[in-house]
């Protein structure tokens, strides 16, 4: 038993703790959990929980249905929205097959095994994201309509936003998750709220958390919580920027005080790699049909595989910094939705910018227009390609990608395939609203 496992038992037993749910991650990123009694703990620390994986989408094949769930300690929490008797705590888990390995489709697993390639290359991977979702109530014909009519950085007077907003960031500070800013978004009834820096595994278990915090919460003040992309025809998507450093020790390795943004030639290699690598991982990072109705929407969304300073329609962003603020030079990446599984996601974006960073991949230069705007002959003639406009031809692209697949492993690489190949097919299996309207009127 190490420090961090006396810990917990000791929190247990002194906080009267009375159900420890045990938290992992399907392969399509939904949250997943199994309570335990406080007398569990110890054995789950030493041997793993036993439980039946073939019931969770990608986990196992048949063959192998029982699993182990190994809790991570360091990752111990009360649940601040139960009440304080008999009150509840949970932990991430590792998923293991009975003989202790990695589950080959466990996502946190294939985000460890990223993470070690970004630690032999001498690296440690610092990110924020910044999370936009809309809160919807439902109208009388149960269609969900937003809470408010406000817009960018409105301050909503006694709104639902307003004290949401509140609710949620206390709720996330007592779980130990950090926000630096939040406010209202773009589209009626979205919010933005912006999580501090952690290492990346800690940061795509934080953003699991924050998914169940702000539904929590949204339910709590009457309403819910949407991470869908593109909720609403004709109004901004919610997208996830997400902005990534690599450290050697304590300095930043995408710092040079004589670069351009003072970037480094690290950090523009990496850049080329997101770039080079764009349309293969864009399946994994925009997972859903809906997803390419918001990278195709406009208000500010990605569409075409470019870098820039201050240029908001580019993929890949660099923000400005202080002069002298060394540590926080950083690249912004923007081609990720709110829907992603955060552990594959980060995942797959870590491979494609080391790659550029192994192989010296050529950084392109930026792009200083909105990309928008410019012809498709323009567009041609600067090397700008397009992201793709389906999940289908997404999943297209990454089924030819040796950088997808041995960034997920085979099996989770072949799930994610056949799963996102069903959803693309049943989604063009439909006849819509807005065929019935538009055709049936005429012929
Ligand atoms: N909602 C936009 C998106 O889907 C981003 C707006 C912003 O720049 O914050 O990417
Ligand atoms: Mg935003
Ligand atoms: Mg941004």
């Amino acid at each position: 038993m190490d420090k961090q496992q006396e810990y917990v038992l000791r929190a247990i037993e002194e906080r009267d703790i009375r159900f420890i749910r045990l938290w992992f991650t399907d392969v399509l990123g939904q949250l997943k959990s199994v309570a335990i009694a406080p007398a569990e703990v110890e054995g789950a620390f030493e041997e793993g929980i036993g439980f039946d994986g073939s019931a969770i989408e990608g986990l196992t094949r048949v063959f192998e249905s029982d699993m182990l769930l190994s809790p991570d300690p360091s990752t111990f929490q009360m649940l601040p929205w139960r009440e304080e008797v008999n009150s509840v705590a949970r932990m991430f888990c590792d998923v293991l097959t009975p003989d202790g390995e990695p589950a080959r489709t466990d996502p946190r697993a294939v985000l460890e095994r990223q993470l070690a390639r970004v630690a032999d290359a001498g690296f440690t991977c610092y990110v924020h994201p910044e999370i936009e979702f809309y809160l919807v109530d439902r109208d009388g014909d149960g269609r969900i309509v937003p809470t408010d009519y406000a817009g960018y950085f409105d301050h909503v007077p006694g709104g639902t936003a307003h004290e949401f907003r509140r609710h949620a960031i206390l709720m996330l500070e007592q779980m130990g998750i950090s926000v630096e800013f939040s406010h209202h978004e773009g589209g009626p009834g979205q919010n933005e709220i912006d999580l501090r820096f952690a290492d990346a595994l800690s940061m795509a278990d934080n953003i699991m958390t924050f998914r169940a915090v702000v539904q929590e919460v949204a339910l709590q003040e009457g309403c819910q919580a949407t991470f869908m992309p593109k909720p609403f025809i004709g109004q901004p998507g919610s997208g996830m920027h997400t902005h990534f450093s690599l450290f050697e020790g304590d300095r930043n390795a995408f710092h040079d005080p004589a670069g351009q943004y003072q970037l480094s030639a690290t950090g523009r290699a990496f850049i080329a790699g997101l770039l080079h690598h764009a349309t293969e991982i864009c399946a994994v990072t925009n997972q859903h049909v809906n997803s390419y109705k918001r990278l195709w929407g406009g208000d500010e969304a990605p569409s075409y595989v470019c870098w820039g300073h201050n240029n908001r329609s580019a993929l890949v962003r660099v923000p400005m910094h202080k002069p002298g603020k060394a540590q926080s030079v950083r690249i912004e990446f923007r081609g990720i939705d709110s829907s992603a599984n955060p552990y594959l996601a980060f995942a797959v974006i870590l491979a494609a910018g080391l790659k550029g960073i192994e192989e010296g991949y050529e950084l392109p230069a930026e792009a200083e227009d909105t990309v928008w705007a410019l012809s498709e002959l323009e567009r041609k003639s600067l090397g700008i390609g397009a992201l793709p406009t389906s999940l289908k031809s997404a999943v297209a692209a990454m089924a030819e990608s040796d950088l997808v697949a041995d960034t997920l492993g085979e099996d989770a690489f072949e799930f994610f395939r056949r799963n996102k190949r069903r959803e693309y097919l049943a989604y063009d299996a439909q006849v819509t609203d807005f065929e019935i309207s538009q055709f049936f009127p005429r012929l």
